[in-house]
């Protein structure tokens, strides 16, 4: 193996006595980890190491000796438990410096906020003689890029980054990430695309796309799992922009071949019921959503979408009964079609509670039967039971996913 092949290793530091201590938990590592994976750098090492300067210096020579890259978290903070920028500067036995325009863009922080800055903000322009800035568009605390010397297999270097995870996020996509693919050697370019699907598992998923999500395939395809939503984001390096989106597009095609049920849009932030507006928009159609029993996430993701004609609003109630208090009819059904002809309505979803669902339930919950239905704009009724279980925390959420996908089954079946 040439230098230039070998595989850059990597190490992520978290720094912080609410990691060590139990008070809070160290999620930027994750985040980072698998952006890092993304990259085609593999995560050697997670390192946690509570605020204290001899045990920091410790911690980043150990990990300068050990991995080529090294992304840390937190201590970039004004006050005196913040201690990153020292540790480096002893690190490499440089001194700190004023960087003018680190200090330029937290004065101009404050103003805009129209605070004074305190004097002890001016310690975040302070870095080590030699490092770089990474920019923080979001906060005061700028990152340091820094090379630390290595007698063999090159250099190691250091990205520091605060510790607030917005901040963190943002720093690395926009500036940690493009210096180290430049660094990483051909293919200077990267761009990613995300692929949102519902309906199936992770592993099904995995299984399906089999060679596709192997860790040394280009572009990379990840996957990621919110509340049984997938996520598939493909990373492309390329010498160019329109490089990288012929790959994905190629990629996206070929993930479209093997899981096309489940395939719902485009995009990190893009939901189901985005989808489903931007449906009913095209058809002119409205919905309106009854969600029984105590939770109405329906309701809340809906409000996302802002003043939309196509959402007429929803319901939370009770139960079935409450549903034929309010709007008469001998049956649920009766009563749900009065309120879609009096109000209306072109599409109606009602999904079910979980039923008995306790409020300090802490345990996985078992699988019962729930009912999800559809009432169409020809008055045809949908129903489907799908049987779900799982940790209480996510059970009403899972439901009314289910019941956006079985609203979307609907309309597809109804063009
Ligand atoms: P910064 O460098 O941004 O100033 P800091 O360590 O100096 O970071 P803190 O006040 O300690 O600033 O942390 C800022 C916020 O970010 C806190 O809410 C903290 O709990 C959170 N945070 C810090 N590190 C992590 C981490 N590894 N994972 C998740 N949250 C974190
Ligand atoms: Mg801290």
């Amino acid at each position: 193996m040439t230098e230039q092949t070998r595989q850059l290793t990597a190490e992520v530091i978290s720094i912080g006595d609410e990691m060590t201590s139990g008070a809070r938990l160290d999620t930027n590592t994750q985040w980072l980890s698998r952006r890092l994976g993304e990259l085609g750098i593999k995560v050697s090492f997670h390192t946690t190491v509570a605020d204290t300067l001899e045990q920091n210096i410790d911690v980043f020579r150990i990990a300068a000796e050990r991995v080529d890259i090294i992304v840390s978290t937190g201590g970039l903070g004004p006050t005196r438990d913040d201690l990153t920028r020292e540790a480096l500067s002893k690190l490499v036995g440089k001194p700190l410096e004023l960087n003018p325009s680190a200090m330029q863009h937290i004065t101009q922080m404050f103003s805009r906020r129209k605070r004074d800055m305190p004097e002890r903000n001016r310690v975040q322009a302070m870095f080590p003689s030699g490092s770089q800035q990474i920019f923080n568009p979001q906060g005061t605390a700028p990152g340091i890029d820094m090379v630390i010397p290595r007698q063999q297999t090159g250099d190691s270097r250091i990205f520091a980054l605060p510790g607030v995870p917005a901040e963190m996020k943002r720093m690395f996509d926009e500036t940690a990430a493009p210096r180290i693919l430049k660094q990483k050697g051909p293919g200077t370019v990267i761009q990613q695309h995300v692929m949102k699907f519902f309906g199936t598992g992770e592993s099904d998923m995995e299984h399906r796309l089999g060679p596709m999500i192997a860790r040394d395939r280009e572009p990379r395809v990840g996957i990621t799992v919110s509340t049984a939503t997938i996520s598939l984001r493909i990373t492309a390096t390329g010498r160019d922009a329109s490089d990288c989106q012929t790959q994905i597009e190629q990629t996206r095609a070929e993930i479209m071949d093997r899981v096309p049920e489940f395939y719902f849009g485009e995009g990190d932030s893009y939901e189901q019921y985005d989808a489903i507006n931007e449906t009913l928009m095209n058809r002119e159609q409205n919905l309106m959503a009854i969600e029984y029993g105590h939770a109405a996430p329906l309701g809340n993701w809906f409000a996302k979408l802002g003043d939309t004609p196509s959402y007429r609003g929803g319901l939370s109630l009770a139960n079935p009964q409450a549903m034929q208090d309010m709007f008469g009819g001998k049956t649920e059904q009766q009563a749900l079609t009065n309120l879609k002809q009096k109000c209306n309505i072109d599409w109606l979803l009602v999904i079910d509670s979980y039923p008995a669902l306790q409020h300090d339930a802490l345990l996985p919950q078992p699988a019962s039967d729930i009912t999800l239905t559809v009432i169409t704009p020809d008055a045809e009724l949908l129903i489907k039971t799908e049987t779900l279980g799982g940790h209480p925390d996510v059970l009403q959420p899972r439901i009314a996913k289910a019941g956006m996908a079985w609203l979307r089954a609907a309309l597809a079946a109804n063009p």
